[in-house]
C-alpha cells in the first residue's frame, strides 16, 4: 500500500528526520491560507499523488507570493495529474501541498527496499539526487552505494558513517546523515513498511540536510497490525477495479485485455495467464478468490470482475484442494441469475468433488462451457470472445 508525499514526511519526521514545515490543502483558498500561516517568502505547492515524477509532469512548483500559490493549486485540484510512473489516465489531485522552500546546495539519493537476494533491508543511496533511481541506475550506476542491514545487529554507526563519508559529506553533515539514516530504518522496520525512498535528500545552503520528498510503501499482510498505517490508505489513488475487490477480501490485479478470470490462487493464476496469452487472448485482469470461497464469494467475484466494462467473456479456473467444486459451481450458477449475466463463461474446475461441480453446471441449464483441461479453457475463452453474447 502507498501512502502521499505528506503522509510519509510526518511519519519519518517523528522518526527524527527534518523535512521543511508545510501543510495540507483541501482547496486553492485553503492553499492560500497555508502559505500565509507558515509565512516567509517563497513556497512549493505540490500535487499529492501516488506518484513519483510530479516534478517533470507540472505537478511541484516554486511561488513567491500568497496568490501565487492560491492560483497554481487552483489549476492542480480535480486534475488528473500523468507522470512517467502513471498510466495514461493519470492519478486524480484532491490534495495539495504546500511547504517552506529550501536553498538547495547538493541533492543526494537515499532508498531503504527489501533485498530479496540477500533476504534483508538494503540502503541504496547516491550523492547525485534528483534523478529517479532507474535513470540514476541507467547514467551514473558508479554513484550508487549498497549497504545491506543485519536484522540482529540494526543499522549500525559504524556502517551509517561509513556510507555517509562516501556519498561525500563531511564535519556535521555526517552526523545528521547519520540520524535520517537510522530514523528512516527505525520507520521501516517499525511500521513495516516495504520502501521508504528520499529524493531529493538536499544539502541546504546553510548545510543541513532535509528530506524534500518521501515516498513509503507498506506490506498490505503486516496492516492488521498496523491500524495507523491502514488508516492512511486513500482509495481515490487506486485503480478502482482494485479498490473494490479489496473491500471484499478478494486479490484482484487490473490488466489491459478482455479476458476476466475468476482463480484460486496466484500460481495457477500466472500459468493462466501464460495459457491465454499462448491460445491468442489478453487477460482483462485476475481475480483470485483463494482458498474455501462460498457460492457467495463467488458471485460477489463475478460481480466485480463484471465492474470492468473491457471484460467480453469470463473464464472460471478452480483447482480445488480446499475449495469445493461443487461450490464454486453453485456460485457461478448463483452468479448468472442474480448478476443477470450476459457475457459468455468458460468454467474449468478440478479436485475436490469434481463430479458433482460438474454436474450442477450441466443440470442448470445455463449456457455455460464446460473444459477439462487448462488448455482447453483458454482456447475456449479466446474463441468465446468473438460470439455474440450468451443468452
Ligand atoms: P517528484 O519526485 O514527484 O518529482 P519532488 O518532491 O521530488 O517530487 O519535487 C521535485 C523537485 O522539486 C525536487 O527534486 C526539488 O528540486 C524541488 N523541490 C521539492 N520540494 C522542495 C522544497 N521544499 N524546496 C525547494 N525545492 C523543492
Ligand atoms: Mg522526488
Amino acid at each position: 500500500m502507498d501512502i502521499h508525499e505528506y503522509q510519509a514526511k510526518e511519519i519519518i519526521a517523528g522518526f527524527g528526520v527534518p523535512v521543511p514545515r508545510g501543510g495540507l490543502a483541501y482547496s486553492p483558498e485553503q492553499a492560500g491560507y497555508r502559505a500565509r500561516e507558515l509565512g516567509g517568502e517563497k513556497w512549493v505547492v505540490k500535487a499529492q499523488i501516488h506518484s513519483g515524477g510530479r516534478g517533470e509532469a507540472g505537478g511541484v512548483k516554486l511561488c513567491h507570493s500568497e496568490e501565487e500559490v492560491r492560483d497554481y493549486a487552483a489549476t492542480l485540484f480535480g486534475k488528473q495529474l500523468v507522470t512517467k510512473q502513471t498510466d495514461a489516465g493519470g492519478k486524480g489531485v484532491y490534495r495539495v501541498w504546500v511547504e517552506t522552500a529550501s536553498d538547495i546546495e547538493r541533492e543526494l539519493y537515499l532508498g531503504f527496499v527489501l533485498d530479496r537476494a540477500s533476504e534483508r533491508i538494503m540502503i541504496v543511496a547516491s550523492g547525485h539526487g534528483g534523478m529517479e533511481i532507474e535513470d540514476l541506475a541507467d547514467e551514473d550506476p558508479e554513484s550508487l552505494r549498497r549497504m545491506v542491514i543485519d536484522p540482529a545487529v540494526g543499522l549500525a554507526e559504524f556502517q551509517a558513517r561509513e556510507l555517509s563519508f562516501s556519498l561525500g559529506l563531511s564535519g556535521g553533515q555526517i552526523a545528521q546523515m547519520v540520524n535520517v539514516l537510522r530514523g528512516c530504518y527505525r520507520a521501516y522496520r517499525d511500521l513495516d513498511a516495504m520502501m521508504v525512498e528520499i529524493n531529493p535528500l538536499v544539502v541546504t545552503g546553510t548545510g543541513d540536510l532535509v528530506a524534500l520528498d518521501a515516498k513509503m510503501s507498506f506490506d498490505t499482510n503486516a496492516l492488521y497490525r498496523r491500524p495507523e498505517v491502514a488508516a492512511l490508505r486513500d482509495a481515490s489513488q487506486e485503480d478502482p477495479r482494485e479498490a473494490v475487490a479489496a473491500d471484499n477480501g478478494l486479490a484482484y490485479v487490473g490488466l489491459d485485455g478482455d479476458i476476466g478470470c475468476i482463480i484460486n490462487g496466484a500460481g495457477l493464476a500466472m500459468a493462466t495467464m501464460d495459457m491465454i496469452k499462448l491460445a491468442g487472448g489478453e487477460p482483462a485482469n485476475f481475480l483470485d478468490i483463494g482458498g474455501g470461497a462460498s457460492p457467495e464469494r463467488v458471485c460477489t467475484a463475478f460481480r466485480t470482475v463484471l465492474s470492468d466494462t473491457n471484460v467480453s467473456v469470463i473464464l472460471v479456473n478452480i483447482f480445488a484442494g480446499i475449495n469445493r467444486c461443487d461450490w464454486i459451481a453453485k456460485g457461478v450458477v448463483q452468479a448468472y441469475r442474480e448478476v443477470g449475466l450476459t457475457l459468455p463463461v468458460v468454467v474449468r474446475l478440478a479436485g475436490t468433488n469434481v463430479k458433482e461441480g460438474q454436474e450442477i453446471l450441466r443440470n442448470s441449464g445455463l449456457p455455460i462451457v464446460a473444459a477439462d483441461t487448462l488448455a482447453e479453457a483458454a482456447d475456449a475463452a479466446v474463441a468465446a470472445r468473438q460470439q455474440p453474447a450468451a443468452a
